[in-house]
């Protein structure tokens, strides 16, 4: 039996996280797949801040460990669905997700809601080209004018996790045999 002070895993690279209250926990189980900022004047607005800092993190290395988001619609430029997951109680913005609600491959966690926020600097600079004049960046990170290619610039281990988590959410979610509920999946490009 594990002691209630234990934690529940003993991998190294958790990142946990929550909302401001507590009321709503949540960890990734692995190193995100890529860690990017982006300045898009959507994400300023929707932050409040200068830019988005996103981790990207698979589906299936992606829990709630407490508590139950609740999901908010916010407005895309491509119309596409996008969800803000929050605390039903404090609201704070804990991650996004695109597409159906649940049926999405990639969690953009909102790293300032980690724990240590510090452990997932940016790895690149997207929609520089709206990115506040003040916001000095490192010249080491890559930055990118608009949206940036994900096949040339992410690691190609995160790029065969991406691809994995995608064929296992199809197999996850054949195996939950909805009939013919849901839309066939779009052909999409990952989103920001
Ligand atoms: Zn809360
Ligand atoms: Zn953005």
């Amino acid at each position: 039996m594990i002691p209630a002070d234990m934690p529940t895993s003993t991998k190294t690279s958790s990142h946990p996280g929550g909302c401001a209250c507590g009321q709503v926990r949540f960890r990734l189980t692995r190193e995100p797949m890529f860690v990017h900022a982006c300045h898009c004047t959507r994400c300023q607005r929707e932050t409040g801040g200068p830019f988005a800092h996103h981790a990207m993190i698979e589906w299936s290395a992606f829990e709630v460990t407490e508590g139950e988001p609740s999901h908010s619609q916010s407005p895309t430029d491509s119309g596409a669905k996008h969800w803000v997951a929050r605390c039903p109680t404090c609201q704070t913005a804990m991650w996004n997700e695109w597409g159906a609600l649940g049926k999405a491959v990639t969690r953009y966690v909102r790293v300032g809601t980690l724990d240590n926020p510090h452990a997932l600097p940016p790895l690149a600079h997207i929609f520089v080209r709206s990115k506040q004049a003040w916001v000095v960046l490192p010249a080491e990170v890559p930055q990118f004018s608009g949206y940036y290619n994900v096949q040339k610039t992410w690691p190609a281990e995160s790029l065969a996790r991406y691809e994995a988590a995608k064929a296992a959410l199809k197999t996850a979610t054949k195996n939950e045999a909805k009939p013919a509920a849901s839309k066939p999946a779009r052909k999409r490009q990952i989103q920001q």
